[in-house]
């Protein structure tokens, strides 16, 4: 449940019922919004006496939660989130577009991308240097090394970096270099994962596993949340369906749909999902159309030679061509690019 507080309530009458709420064995997490704070209350609140709280200074009213995820609830706070990136937010009415390599691979072709993508307009470079692969047998990144690549590109081209962490012992390590901690749609169902990431003071994207439903991806996030990190985007990269005729299938009415029950941010990867570069810009097109807060889209210099995921990775001009294009679309639905 959600206990609303009244506009004019003191931070004292905040304080106040969030200490009964913590006195009656739950947990209280209060979440300020534009001129009024709800207070979400986590547990189990079957045996609560509604009336003696609905007593208490300051509350104007008690609103159950009908959701399974209660701190990724859009009936928890009415406005989408803003999470924090570089001095800007993913959220906002910007359109937060991170481009980069599936995976770096050496210094000059990070940093190569990196220098390309941000003269294009991109916010952040994504490059993964520890790599999810399905075959034990595939290049599996240059781990440690390549999170030092990704400081140095950070170093001299200020994009913030998006990079993958595979797992709770990774955490620490990768955080050191981040900006942004991304976890794979393989890894969105290791709650020791989330509960780790729940620790660290940097964002989330927290991408949609592959055969997850949208209530799994919510409660995914609910785990991050809870254990302390609100800053969680949602991605959207594609579920397995009957259809072959991508890798996957974008499910672009999952990001109409979150948009509608969650106020947490909502970004769509489509190199994943199409797994073919033709397909992409289409795809990227379709996503801003369709309310998406930011993109994920894979750029390599020279997808042939690409270590990973060359076949869906646009080229640097590709890339300059799709930003042009997508900006149109931004604007047609009041969004800046
Ligand atoms: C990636 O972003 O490079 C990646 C491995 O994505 P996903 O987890 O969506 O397959
Ligand atoms: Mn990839």
């Amino acid at each position: 449940m959600i206990i609303v507080m009244k506009p004019q309530a003191s931070s004292e009458q905040i304080e106040h019922v969030a200490a009964r709420v913590q006195g009656s064995g739950l947990r209280p997490v209060p979440v300020p919004g534009e001129g009024q704070t709800t207070i979400a209350v986590l547990g189990d609140t079957r045996s609560v006496v509604i009336d003696r709280w609905l007593a208490m200074p300051g509350v104007e009213r008690i609103v159950p939660i009908m959701t399974r995820y209660k701190l990724a609830s859009r009936e928890v706070q009415k406005q989408t989130s803003c999470v924090p990136l570089n001095g800007d937010v993913v959220g906002g009415a910007r359109i937060a577009m991170m481009a980069g390599p599936c995976a770096v691979e050496s210094l000059e072709q990070t940093m190569e991308v990196a220098r390309r993508v941000k003269a294009a307009g991109a916010v952040a470079l994504r490059a993964g240097a520890y790599k999810p692969r399905t075959s034990p047998y595939s290049f599996q990144g240059l781990e440690e090394e390549g999170l030092e690549i990704l400081a140095e590109v950070r170093r001299v081209t200020g994009l913030p970096i998006v990079t993958e962490v595979l797992s709770e012992h990774l955490v620490e390590r990768v955080a050191a270099y981040a900006d942004v901690l991304q976890v794979g749609a393989r890894n969105m169902q290791n709650y020791m994962l989330l509960r780790a990431l729940g620790e660290v003071n940097k964002p989330v994207v927290l991408k949609r596993g592959m055969s997850a439903t949208v209530e799994e991806l919510l409660l995914a996030a609910e785990y991050v949340m809870m254990s302390g990190n609100p800053n969680v985007m949602l991605c959207c990269r594609g579920i397995r369906t009957f259809e072959d005729h991508m890798r996957y299938t974008l499910s672009l009415g999952a990001v109409a749909y979150i948009k509608k029950v969650s106020h947490l941010p909502v970004i769509v990867d489509p190199s994943h999902a199409a797994g073919e570069r033709s397909l992409v810009p289409p795809l990227c097109k379709a996503a801003v159309a369709c309310g998406a807060d930011g993109l994920l889209v894979e750029v390599h210099p020279d997808p042939e030679k690409a270590l990973v995921d060359g076949p869906q990775a646009l080229t640097c001009e590709d890339f300059d061509t799709l930003m042009a294009q997508l900006r149109l679309v931004a604007e047609a639905v009041g969004r800046t690019l």
